[in-house]
């Protein structure tokens, strides 16, 4: 498939945004990865066809559990075809361990289970550096209503409960994770990707990172690491 034939519409630092027809979207994901807001970046070779299909499957094992996304279908190693969504600008980040920017700012040690699952939101913005944001800003800026907070919040927790069964049977830790969702004709549905990328994934018995963590904190080959997610979900 020679995708540089259709119309970029956006190019982000994991993917690219081709135009489809007038409802729907190509997501190309690259072979670029970066950290720390893009300070530390690379290319390798291999990233972007693990992670679409990661992303792939997650998205249809949700959709078969009742939460609407933007999959259509698959077209080629590095992409799928998507329903065009007006993206939500807040990542939604859920935790079950603690890890990552949650123990700087806590001040708390990395792999505590958390007594309930936590539902954060940051706005998105590079400029800012995604700065993390209360539901009564959100609220009081008008960022979404109320009832598709709610929805954000109801949805990333299904999801929640979706990955962690999954994931549990494989011996993984779902330690944490960012979504983003998007509207389409009213409707709220998963957008984006949930990958390795996106996810912190932690190996039961060693707890040793098979994600990006590889990559910020230069402990593995990353590429072996997503191949070894793959290997052991199966798919
Ligand atoms: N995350 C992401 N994109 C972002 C910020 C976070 O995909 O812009 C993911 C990250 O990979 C992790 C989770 O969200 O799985 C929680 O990230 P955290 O807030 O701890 O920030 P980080 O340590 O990644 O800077």
């Amino acid at each position: 498939m020679n995708i540089e034939k259709f119309e970029m519409l956006y190019e982000g630092k994991a993917k690219k945004i081709f135009k489809y027809n007038d409802e729907e979207v190509i997501i190309y994901f690259k072979d670029d990865v970066t950290a720390f807001n893009g300070i530390k970046k690379d290319s390798i070779s291999g990233k972007g066809k693990i992670n679409k299909k990661i992303t792939t499957f997650f998205f249809e094992l949700v959709e078969k559990e009742g939460i609407p996304t933007q999959f259509v279908k698959d077209l080629d190693e590095n992409s799928f075809i998507a329903k065009k969504v007006e993206i939500i600008p807040l990542e939604v980040i859920v935790r079950n361990y603690t890890a990552g920017s949650f123990c700087k700012r806590y001040g708390v040690e990395k792999g505590i289970k958390l007594e309930n699952p936590i539902v954060e939101f940051s706005l998105k913005d590079d400029s800012l550096g995604d700065p993390m944001i209360c539901e009564n800003v959100i609220l009081s800026l008008n960022l979404v209503e109320k009832d598709v907070l709610e929805k954000l919040k109801e949805y990333a927790l299904k999801i929640n409960e979706i990955l962690s069964k999954f994931l549990t049977e494989k011996n993984i830790i779902l330690v944490d994770y960012k979504l983003e969702f998007g509207k389409y004709n009213d409707k709220i549905l998963l957008a984006d990707e949930i990958s390795p990328d996106t996810c912190r994934f932690w190996d039961k018995d060693t707890m040793d990172s098979l994600d990006k963590d590889v990559y910020r904190e230069e402990k593995g080959d990353l590429i072996d690491k997503y191949t070894e997610f793959l290997r052991r979900i199966d798919i």
